[in-house]
């Protein structure tokens, strides 16, 4: 399940964080909506119901009427005008009643058995000696039945608490109408029958004592001032004469002569109609009463269903804010994540909250900044700044410990170099001074040499033998060698230390050139050297030193052809450059060393290295001589084939016919 949570996305897991209490709240409001709903429909339909009593109570009374008119005629066959006129009454009330939407009272016709009172009607209308106490019990019946329907919810009394005393009183007093209904009605057949009188009222007790039960009942829980009408009435009205008759007949079972029938019938009828209209009176304030709050819970309904309305929109609305607030942060922090990962700094977040997202924008920023802080750090180092401050985050921070353990490895590491670079250097100044001094010392006592030896040579000619003369000769040659390595030792030193002088004069090089061929030539008779110009070139340069150049060059190229014996040597006007190339067919230069050779002390490495002696110096020295006249060195060669060096000079303007 947490696994199944975690791999959704952000945006449904927030959906599902909104939408969840969204739909409970949304049923919550639905069930108290519904609850208030069921109040309103509870209070209608009790109202309904309670209208209906009134209608109960109504037919009750016509049938009273009804049982008086049908009983006198079944007793003397007399007054039918009567009857005729009743029954319409009584059926009118009974049609109101069966079309009632009072589920309480449908189907009353058949279990009070007012469906047989068409068939009882029809028996009095037809049969001669239809006895008048079926017709009476039949009718009492009846009305005992269509009293029950007369209840008061104890359910519905919750809503109509405050007008529950007035209802249960008049609820009471519609009872004691009933039951005095029924008492004055037998006293009136005993005292028009004037028969069974006695018995009659035997058994009536009971009726009575029910009434009697339902006075105290209503004394005990009406309000003050019902009780204070009641008793006022009970006084002051024909209520009076009616319940003290009744009392007096139950106290002695005795009729004497205050009433005949008829008397006793009006005056009751008088007192029923006390306590009828005090009846009705509370019944209409109960029902006004009970209309009010019926407004009243209606008005609660809608106010309840508007602001159930508006808290939803304004949940919904505040919900679908606060995902999009989030969904937006989380944006900003992936923005700045990525940014980050890609390298980028500079980042910004504006007004995160307090709190998780706060902390994660802190810690992306935080990153940001150490980034910065240890990149201009690592930048610092790099440029040998070593008192750069580098404060690692934390032990586990790999980054800052590892630009921390660079710094100070780069710092030893650069230290010992510098201690290295400067030995080094104090070492080659130190091999630099001693060639210096050792060239020049030696320069002496071999040009002395050479000189003794040319004199020898001069001198001896006639006391020597030819052996003598080739062990002089050779003995020339070798100090002639050994003078050029010295030559090439100072030069080399001197160009070290900025020292060599240059001598300027304008020339015609190619005379040069042909004086530099013609010296070697002399020396070499393996090789043949070809030269292939002869146009005149006007040079501002040192010429003893380009003859220098010439000669390296040639020496070179003698010196790496041992089996080859041609060297063509080629100088041309290439648009005001002299361009003077030596070019051999011996054993090339390797492509990689090709720009290596002019370095000092350079030679190609390899078996030749000790066959052809030298230094390496020569071309170190070509390059500087021709580098300082303004032209340029260079070399084409390849292994095996043989080799061209080149040099260049600027020829000097409208000399150079
Ligand atoms: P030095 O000239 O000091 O007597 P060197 O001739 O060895 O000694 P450079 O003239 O400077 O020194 O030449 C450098 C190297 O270039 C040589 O040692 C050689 O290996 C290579 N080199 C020079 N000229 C040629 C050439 N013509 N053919 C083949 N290799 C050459
Ligand atoms: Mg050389």
């Amino acid at each position: 399940m947490n696994y199944f949570f975690r791999k959704l996305p952000l945006s449904i897991k927030l959906m599902l964080v909104g939408v969840t209490p969204i739909l409970f709240f949304i049923y919550l409001s639905e069930q108290l909506y519904n609850e208030k709903k069921q109040r309103v429909k509870i209070i209608s339909d009790y109202i309904e119901h309670i209208h209906e009593s009134g209608n109960v109570a109504s037919l009750i009374s016509e049938l009273e009427n009804e049982r008086k008119y049908s009983y006198e005629y079944a007793l003397k066959k007399d007054a039918y005008g009567n009857v005729v006129i009743q029954r319409p009454r009584t059926d009118a009330i009974i049609k109101v009643l069966e079309n009632s939407k009072d589920p309480s009272i449908a189907n009353f016709v058949q279990y009070t058995f007012l469906n047989k009172l068409a068939g009882i009607r029809n028996t009095l209308d037809t049969a001669p000696h239809y006895p008048a106490d079926a017709v009476m019990q039949y009718y009492t019946n009846a009305i005992f039945r269509l009293n029950t329907l007369n209840t008061v919810s104890s359910v519905s009394n919750i809503y109509f608490k405050p007008i529950n005393q007035d209802l249960v009183a008049q609820r009471k007093l519609f009872e004691m109408i009933t039951f005095l209904g029924i008492i004055r009605t037998n006293i009136y057949n005993a005292l028009y029958t004037r028969k069974n009188m006695t018995p009659t009222l035997l058994s009536t007790v009971g009726t009575y004592e029910v009434f009697k039960t339902y006075e105290v009942e209503f004394l005990l829980k009406a309000s003050p001032s019902s009780v204070k009408r009641f008793n006022e009435e009970k006084e002051n009205t024909e209520l009076k004469s009616t319940i003290k008759y009744i009392d007096t007949l139950f106290k002695t079972f005795i009729f004497d002569s205050t009433y005949t029938a008829n008397e006793w019938w009006t005056i009751s009828s008088k007192g029923r109609s006390v306590l009828k209209n005090q009846q009705l009176d509370l019944w209409l304030k109960s029902e006004s009463g009970m209309k009010m709050i019926y407004q009243k819970e209606m008005k609660s309904r809608n106010k309840t269903l508007f602001l159930l309305l508006a808290a939803i929109i304004l949940v919904i609305t505040f919900v679908v804010f606060t995902i999009r607030v989030i969904s937006e942060m989380l944006r900003e922090l992936k923005v700045g994540a990525e940014k980050i990962s890609m390298g980028g700094t500079g980042l910004w977040f504006k007004n995160m909250p307090n709190d998780v997202m706060g902390s994660l924008s802190d810690s992306i920023l935080k990153i940001d900044k150490n980034n910065v802080a240890l990149a201009e750090a690592a930048n610092a180092i790099g440029h040998g700044d070593f008192d750069v401050a580098v404060q690692p985050r934390s032990s586990e921070d790999l980054l800052g410990n590892s630009i921390l353990k660079m710094k100070n490895d780069l710092h030893t590491f650069t230290m010992e170099k510098d201690k290295v670079q400067q030995e080094t250097l104090e070492l080659m100044n130190r091999k630099d001074d001693f060639l210096s001094i050792a060239s020049h010392e030696l320069k002496t006592p071999v040009t002395s040499l050479k000189a003794y030896t040319q004199l020898l040579q001069m001198e001896g000619v006639e006391g020597m033998d030819d052996r003598s003369e080739m062990m002089l000769a050779k003995m020339e040659a070798q100090v002639d060698k050994l003078s050029s390595l010295i030559t090439n030792l100072l030069d080399t030193s001197k160009l070290q230390n900025g020292k060599l002088a240059y001598n300027q004069n304008t020339f015609q090089l190619n005379d040069l050139l042909v004086e530099i061929v013609e010296e070697t030539q002399n020396i070499t008779s393996s090789h043949e050297i070809i030269v292939r110009t002869n146009t005149p070139m006007q040079v501002f340069a040192d010429r003893e030193r380009i003859g220098q150049v010439m000669s390296n060059f040639l020496t070179n190229a003698i010196k790496y052809c041992p089996d080859s014996s041609t060297i063509i040597v080629d100088l041309k006007n290439m648009e005001r450059v002299a361009v003077c190339s030596v070019k051999d067919f011996g054993i090339g230069i390797r492509r990689d060393q090709h720009e290596k050779i002019f370095e000092r002390f350079h030679r190609v490495s390899g078996t030749n290295l000790h066959t052809y002696p030298g230094l390496g110096l020569g071309l170190f020295i070509a390059k500087e001589i021709i580098e300082r006249h303004d032209g340029k060195i260079w070399i084409e060669s390849e292994e095996g084939k043989g080799t061209t060096f080149y040099f260049s000079l600027p020829v000097t303007e409208g000399q150079n016919i």
